[in-house]
């Protein structure tokens, strides 16, 4: 039997991570720990924490004594918890390098200490830079050029270094970019559907060129639980296989899905550092077994009913807001 230490199980993806894990028979415990900033949601954890296997703790992975007070007594470590907005990034850099770094450090000298037996860091393609052609294997070199990517890829870096120079038994996966239900409005889907479901405008940077990878959040979790299980310590793992799309492809899925036509999108110019396209392998991953399941228009569809059925969740946005978020042209 396994118990899990969860961080950032409050947010997007550690919360679809934890209603996973509350359903494999091997697993006794999930303990999460997130320190509920603006990311987080109680709420995401609502279905999860009505199994007596769940544990919720407020609180700050840079907190050494609380993250040293819950952590032992776990075999399994999950790390999610991280600032995850490319935009907020470059507003307040020292903050997703506190978070990201220091916070991941913070959290796996307490794993080393506890001799825990896995850790995954859960990271991000962003971390590799734009590539205009190919795609990055797990050896690429890290070429971020956003704050986000940059404070993820020292993360990266110090996971990699603790396996090697501490024996900590880490795995890192970077995946690419995430959708489902109960994402943050800030993000590029809600955010667009919050606009376009109220009768406004969407903002789209340099004709939206720029090319990413969707992948269904089970999908990913999915991902991440093999790797929990089967990754071998001290690797890497790509999580790709979703659907690539430019932003201007997914912004008219959203319009249809929406009932909205092309008239709802303002154009503006290209941002600095937008990077143009991501492109990763994901052959390692698919050798432990994994291949996502989920087909971007059902599960774009099931999506899109999601937030129709919980409106709450789309933050209002003001047209001032929407002017002044005038950077999310790119999805973090
Ligand atoms: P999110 O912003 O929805 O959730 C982050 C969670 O971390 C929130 O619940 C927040 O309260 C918590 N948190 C933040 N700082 C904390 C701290 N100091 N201590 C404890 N908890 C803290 O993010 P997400 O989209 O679910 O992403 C989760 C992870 O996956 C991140 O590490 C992100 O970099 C990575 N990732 C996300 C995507 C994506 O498309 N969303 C893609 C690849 C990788």
């Amino acid at each position: 039997m396994h118990t899990v230490f969860v961080t950032g199980g409050a947010g997007f993806i550690g919360s679809h991570l934890v209603d996973r894990l509350v359903k494999c028979a091997d697993v006794d415990h999930v303990t999460v720990l997130d320190a509920l900033t603006y990311a987080g949601d109680r709420r995401n954890l609502t279905e999860a924490e009505c199994s007596d296997k769940v544990r919720f703790i407020h609180g700050d992975i840079r907190d050494h004594d609380t993250v040293s007070a819950v952590l032992p007594g776990h075999d399994w470590v999950v790390h999610l918890a991280a600032e995850s907005h490319v935009d907020r990034s470059l507003i307040d850099v020292g903050q997703s390098v506190r978070t990201n770094v220091m916070g991941t450090q913070a959290l796996l000298d307490v794993a080393m200490r506890a001799g825990v037996d896995k850790v995954v860091h859960v990271s991000t393609d962003e971390v590799y830079g734009p590539l205009p052609t190919g795609a990055a294997a797990e050896d690429a070199p890290l070429r971020p050029t956003v704050p986000y990517a940059a404070s993820k890829a020292c993360s990266d870096l110090l996971a990699a270094s603790y396996y090697v120079s501490c024996g900590v038994p880490v795995c890192i996966t970077r995946s690419s970019n995430n959708y489902g239900p109960r994402q943050h409005p800030e993000k590029l889907i809600p955010r667009f559907l919050g606009l376009l479901l109220s009768g406004q405008q969407v903002t789209v940077h340099g004709r939206g060129r720029h090319l990413r990878n969707w992948l269904h959040v089970e999908d990913n979790c999915r991902a991440i639980e093999q790797v929990l299980r089967v990754g071998v310590p001290g690797e890497t793992y790509n999580i790709g296989g979703g659907t690539d799309l430019t932003t201007i492809e997914l912004t008219k899925l959203l319009l249809q899905a929406t009932g909205r036509d092309a008239d709802a999108i303002t154009y503006v110019p290209d941002r600095p550092a937008n990077d143009i396209r991501y492109s990763m392998t994901w052959d390692k991953i698919a050798a432990l077994g994994f291949a996502p399941a989920r087909d971007l228009a059902a599960g774009l569809a099931a999506t899109v009913a999601w937030y129709r059925q919980h409106p709450e969740r789309l933050a209002p946005i003001t047209p001032a807001e929407a002017t002044e978020a005038e950077l999310d042209g790119v999805p973090a």
